[in-house]
């Protein structure tokens, strides 16, 4: 059989005509839509499944809740329209026509519980009672309503809450795991807006505006199928104007919420301002600019009112409008349903119309919702995406490593050790070659910038060398599991940080079950405990933003009470003497001497502590290894720690 061709289908003319022309539409409408950045950001959300997944029967419960409550919604205009008609079938048996009433339930299309309800009603009762007992089914109809909507905020709602739970977790699980370099590269503002305002806009969609599609959904499903059967036509034209309503209220929100975020932005302008000026008082009083610094925040101040203004204004369209465009509906309604009835329409009567009219404003404030779903949902996938910008980034440091420490024993190893930052291109260390053998005390020296923090993370893991390799006790560092490593481990680094907690709680950090006595050790090691005892609260004295403020030195030292309680095969020290003084220091590093008997230690320094005997000296330059020895050999040698030593200890 021959295949059909082009010109084959190009001997209808129709088709000829028409064929060709729609497939590039098509095409390029296919592209546009996949491509259509939009679009992309919906693919984001996708994400969110294995959420929906986990609380599945709440969402299916929800849904159902939202059908059923919408279901008692739409039947009560049914009640309605049944009162009115019956109401002037009686003004008509007044004047003399005759008419049975059942004639008005088989003459219009009442849903079966409406209609059984009904009949059954008045049949047993007067005309009296049959409207005030209609006004029963409605009550009832209104409260099983209500009853179902409170159920679908409790499932829907709650869902969203559980998703959002569960997903600051995974995030906050998922930032720990990643490497020094991520931190480095993200501010800790931008993670935690992350962690917290991204996932409160992802919530805004897994809740809300679920719930009010499936409402919206739900509502209008239901009463157009009730509507069609009543009067496809009537239906048609009062529902017509609800997709205009929803697209203008669809734009009206998008001004207003490009409104509210520059408002936004204005507003944490305004506050980091203020924050700074606070947190810099001491150098804005003693340099005289409080006017001029006054200036700069009266005019944030006043960008800032003027933003709000703005949003105000646009928003006070909004309810009037809504309300506005809800009167013409209703007003359409009327007229069209008046002017069929009035052209003697068969199945139009009083109680359709306000049938219709009810539907019509139950409609309404669903549909204006479209466009704030429209807004939540784009903003929602906005957030995801910075959400899963973050959890796509696996950390460099791989943990593959299974080995654990058996014994105490520590035999460092650095052979032809190289690392560049990866960001700044920064050949921080260069073929290092060193030996730390168990039990050694060892110095690292050099100037700032030498390379010896960077050599002190590789042992930690914090990086990967770049070349080279480290081993410990003979084997590759990366055999060990990070865990097991950094056990064994314990790191002063070379910036104290204390957490928001009490002194004690700061030196157990982690380490609950230690006797209140070994931190009193620890302390007195570090030459912190006599100082911590003057304070009124002693140990339990709070520490950060909320409690006392503590000198450089004093944080220096509770860091290393902290790192010498952990009681670690390998201890390293990361400058962290340098806001101490000479004479604590040599305290200090008497005291710490005595706690490390058969450990190994390292001991980074910029300053030489000659009261400690060191088994090895590493003097660093540059990121290379310049000289190495003992502390007499290395003064022998004269070379640059022997000038670093004359520097310093000239006066003493
Ligand atoms: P030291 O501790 O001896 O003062 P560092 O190891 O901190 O020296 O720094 C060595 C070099 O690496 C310096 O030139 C420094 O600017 C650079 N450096 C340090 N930390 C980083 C980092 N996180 N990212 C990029 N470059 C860095
Ligand atoms: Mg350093």
């Amino acid at each position: 059989m021959e295949k059909p061709n082009r010109t084959d289908i190009c001997r209808f003319p129709f088709i000829r005509e028409n064929f060709f022309f729609t497939i590039p539409i098509f095409n390029r409408m296919g592209i546009f839509i996949l491509t259509s950045p939009k679009f992309f950001l919906l693919k984001q959300l996708v994400y969110l499944k294995k959420y929906f997944w986990r609380n599945k029967f709440r969402f299916l419960f929800g849904i159902l809740f939202t059908v059923l409550s919408n279901y008692f919604g739409v039947l009560s205009p049914q009640v309605t329209k049944y009162v009115i008609n019956r109401v002037s079938v009686h003004l008509d048996s007044l004047q003399g026509k005759v008419l049975n009433p059942d004639a008005i339930v088989k003459k219009e299309n009442y849903a079966t519980i409406i209609k059984q309800t009904v009949q059954k009603l008045d049949h047993n009762s007067n005309f009296g009672n049959v409207v005030v007992l209609c006004g029963i089914v409605l009550l009832v109809l209104a409260l099983l309503r209500g009853f179902f909507t409170f159920l679908m905020r409790q499932t829907i709602i709650v869902m969203s809450r559980h998703i959002e739970y569960d997903q600051k977790n995974d995030i906050y699980a998922h930032y720990q795991q990643l490497d020094t370099r991520f931190y480095k590269q993200n501010s800790t503002g931008d993670l935690m807006n992350r962690i917290s305002e991204d996932v409160g806009k992802v919530r805004m969609f897994t809740g809300p505006a679920i719930m009010y599609s499936i409402n919206l959904i739900a509502l209008i499903s239901l009463s157009i199928y009730y509507m069609l059967h009543t009067s496809p036509v009537l239906t048609l034209y009062t529902i017509a104007p609800l997709p205009i309503l929803a697209f203008i209220i669809y734009k009206v929100n998008t001004i207003i919420n490009k409104k509210s975020e520059a408002q936004q932005q204005q507003l944490s302008v305004l506050t980091s301002n203020a924050q700074e000026s606070y947190s810099g008082i001491r150098v804005i009083k003693s340099f005289v600019q409080e006017k001029a610094l006054g200036a700069v925040f009266e005019k944030n101040s006043r960008l800032y009112k003027d933003k709000a203004i703005d949003l105000a204004k646009t928003e006070a369209w909004y309810f009037p409008s809504i309300a506005l465009l809800i009167g013409i509906s209703t007003l359409l309604t009327i007229m069209i349903g008046g002017l069929f009835k009035i052209n003697g329409d068969p199945s139009i009567t009083i109680g359709t119309i306000a049938e219709f009219v009810v539907y019509i404003n139950m409609l309404t404030f669903p549909v204006s919702s479209i466009g704030w779903v429209a807004s939540i949902i784009q903003r929602a996938s906005a957030s995801q995406k910075r959400i899963n910008e973050f959890l796509l980034q696996n950390s460099a440091i791989k943990d593959t490593g299974t080995k654990t420490f058996q014994d105490t024993k520590m035999d460092l190893q650095l052979n032809n050790v190289c690392f560049t930052y990866a960001d700044t291109k920064i050949e921080a260390l260069k073929h290092i070659n060193l030996a730390i053998r168990q039990n050694w005390k060892v110095a690292i020296v050099g100037r700032t910038g030498s390379g010896k923090s960077t050599l002190i993370q590789l042992l930690l893991r914090l990086y990967d060398p770049t070349s080279g390799n480290i081993q410990i006790n003979n084997e590759p560092l990366n055999e060990y599991s990070i865990q097991a490593l950094r056990r064994a481990i314990s790191y002063v680094p070379q910036e104290a940080f204390l957490f928001s907690d009490s002194i004690l709680n700061n030196i157990k950090f982690g380490m609950d079950a230690v006797l209140d006595e070994a931190v009193f050790r620890a302390a007195k090691a570090a030459n912190i405990h006599q100082e911590i005892m003057a304070f009124e609260n002693g140990y339990e004295t709070l520490v950060g933003e909320r409690g006392v403020t503590l000198s450089g030195g004093q944080k220096q030292r509770i860091s290393i009470a902290r790192a010498l309680l952990k009681d670690s095969q390998l201890f390293l020290f990361d400058d962290c003497l340098s806001a101490v003084d000479v004479k604590t220091e040599h305290a200090i590093i008497n005291d710490i001497n005595s706690l490390l008997a058969g450990k190994t230690a390292v001991f980074v320094t910029h300053r030489i502590y000659s009261a400690m005997n060191f088994d090895q000296i590493f003097v660093l330059e540059n990121g290379a290894i310049m000289e190495s020895g003992t502390h007499t050999e290395l003064l022998l040698h004269k070379g640059y720690y022997y000038h670093l030593y004359r520097e310093q200890h000239q006066n003493s």
